[in-house]
């Protein structure tokens, strides 16, 4: 895709480069440790094909937690509403992500909301298919129709190293599996669930999905609605209450924009109606945001009055 460099946001990028100083890369996928802590890069995709861009665009990353959105929009396509949310909740946790305490404390078989681990593993485990290649293919085939990019892929370097390091994410999932909410072979879920996080792409592509979210789900340069109106604003509603993870109410106050947000330093920005935005900066606040991304964010929200609210 081309994509043109704008000044303006070349500013933003050197503003908020400052920052990456402050966090630091996700090391709990090993792979992940070796991302370049300084890389900072946006994209911002228009409905009528227009891009601009800034900062270390060629870079690629995976998608980790931004692919929660994606594979629920399917998920809610392929199963509806009610099959959906009687296995998964609604409600932000105020934990992070990867915590198992309101499982035990709230409701064991229910995870509380889509966008936290034990919530994703749920919705990936309702995707439909015969076998986990299947399962992945579909995802896969479903974000490349978004990007309009059938070269996406995913690191099996990531996706491995991942697998072999899960044991958090295996312990919410044999938890589920005990409650009855997971009735997949936990091994095979994780290899699903490792491949989805590693879903690889740079800015401009995830800055295409955005615009598809920002579009109501409609991709207006190919005239396809490519996920029903209701999905993509059961989505973007999930963006601002749990996009963030545990710092999404703080987000929505100062940024004001539906955003999800991965590990890798991915962040997946819709402004509704408007335009998508794609951003890399692996370098991580405490919540496991990218830190110079939410200052670009901001600098974005305050100079062009994006706040939805
Ligand atoms: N693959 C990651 C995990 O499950 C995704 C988490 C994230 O990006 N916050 O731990």
């Amino acid at each position: 895709m081309q994509c043109r460099s704008s000044k303006e946001l070349n500013e933003f990028v050197m503003e908020a480069r400052k920052f990456t100083q402050h966090g630091k890369v996700a090391d709990y996928i090993p792979a992940l440790g070796r991302a370049d802590p300084d890389d900072l890069a946006i994209a911002i995709h228009y409905p009528d094909g227009q891009c601009v861009s800034a900062g270390d665009i060629q870079k690629t990353f995976t998608l980790q937690s931004i692919s929660k959105v994606i594979s629920l929009a399917l998920v809610l396509m392929d199963r509806g509403f009610d099959y959906v949310f009687k296995r998964v909740g609604m409600e932000p946790t105020g934990d992070p992500f990867n915590s198992i305490i309101k499982l035990e404390t709230v409701n064991p078989a229910r995870p509380l909301n889509p966008m936290i681990n034990a919530g994703a593993l749920v919705v990936t485990h309702m995707i439909k298919g015969a076998s986990v290649e299947e399962k992945f293919q579909r995802l896969l085939a479903f974000v490349q129709e978004m990007a309009n990019d059938s070269t996406i892929g995913y690191s099996s370097e990531v996706a491995q190293s991942e697998f072999e390091t899960a044991h958090l994410n295996r312990a919410l999932a044999y938890f589920l599996k005990q409650h009855k909410s997971l009735d997949e072979d936990v091994e095979e879920l994780m290899n699903l669930y490792t491949k989805q996080c590693a879903i690889e792409m740079n800015c401009l592509d995830l800055a295409r999905i955005g615009m598809v979210f920002a579009m109501d789900g409609a991709d207006p340069l190919s005239g396809k609605q490519v996920i029903p109106i209701d999905i993509a604003r059961i989505c973007k509603t999930f963006m601002v209450t749990c996009g963030m993870y545990n710092a999404s109410g703080e987000f929505a106050i100062k940024i004001g924009i539906p955003a999800k947000s991965g590990v890798s330093g991915g962040i997946m920005g819709a402004v509704p109606g408007k335009f998508g935005i794609g951003i890399f900066g692996p370098s991580l606040n405490e919540q496991g945001n990218s830190m110079a991304g939410i200052r670009l964010l901001e600098l974005l929200s305050k100079n062009f009055h994006l706040s939805m609210f």
